[in-house]
């Protein structure tokens, strides 16, 4: 059975600044991401990681290269919708409570209220955080906060959920909790997960492992990894 192709990606290069100042974060990078891929993407800080998963995620334009999201639509379509990106530092809005922060994307999308608060109770409870919904983000833990910001990305379904070293900022009882639920909510939904860390002990945890030295993307899916 063939994996639907979620992005992919050929020559993909990108620079930041010109003349002196010229850096190139992202050099001539191919590769692709399949349904059902679980991805850890590491390498030294400075290597070029977030610069392939903002693009990846939309969220910035290359250089050169073409990118494609065959199984997904068109760059504008990506987010909100099938592509979830967490991020190492939240972004919770302060004023509502945990499950209006989760509701609130899908309110963006257009969904009904009643619809929004339902599936935002319903990622809440996927990730045993409904007891905390009537909290306000200043009255969380590091780890719940990290938890709550998944659940809002788990609400709209994701296709592709891409992660920024989620856990950069946890110890590490709480970064392997976070890891948990991202792999766990990624086979619940069928979501390919692709995730950037420095931490080997979260590297491990995946089958695929992909590596990034001086904007050099080094991919080494293995056959047995892919459904
Ligand atoms: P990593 O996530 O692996 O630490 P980044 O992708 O953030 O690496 O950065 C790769 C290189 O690109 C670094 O040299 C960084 O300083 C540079 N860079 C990233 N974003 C920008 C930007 N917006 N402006 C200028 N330089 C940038
Ligand atoms: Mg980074």
């Amino acid at each position: 059975m063939s994996s639907a192709t979620l992005a992919v990606w050929r020559a993909l290069r990108r620079v930041f600044g010109s003349g002196s100042t010229e850096v190139v974060a992202l050099a001539e990078a191919t590769g692709e991401i399949l349904e059902g891929d679980r991805i850890a993407l590491t390498g030294p800080s400075g290597s070029g990681k977030s610069t392939l998963l903002q693009l990846i995620a939309g969220l910035d334009t290359p250089t050169s290269g073409s990118l494609t999201w065959p199984a997904l639509g068109n760059r504008a379509s990506l987010r909100p919708g099938p592509v979830g990106v967490v991020f190492q530092a939240q972004s919770l809005l302060p004023p509502l409570n945990v499950l209006e922060n989760v509701a609130l994307p899908l309110l963006l999308q257009g969904e009904a209220q009643t619809a929004a608060d339902a599936a935002a109770l319903d990622a809440l409870r996927a990730l045993d955080l409904d007891d905390l919904a009537a909290k306000l983000p200043e009255e969380l833990s590091g780890g719940q906060a990290q938890r709550v910001a998944v659940a809002r990305i788990l609400a709209s379904r994701p296709r592709l959920i891409l992660a920024d070293e989620p856990t950069g900022q946890l110890d590490h009882v709480t970064a392997s909790t976070v890891i948990d639920v991202l792999l766990a909510s990624a086979d619940a939904t069928g979501a390919a997960l692709l995730v950037n860390t420095h931490d080997p002990a979260v590297a491990r945890r995946f089958a695929s492992h992909w590596e990034m030295a001086d904007g050099h993307l080094f991919t080494m899916t293995t056959e047995s990894s892919r459904s």
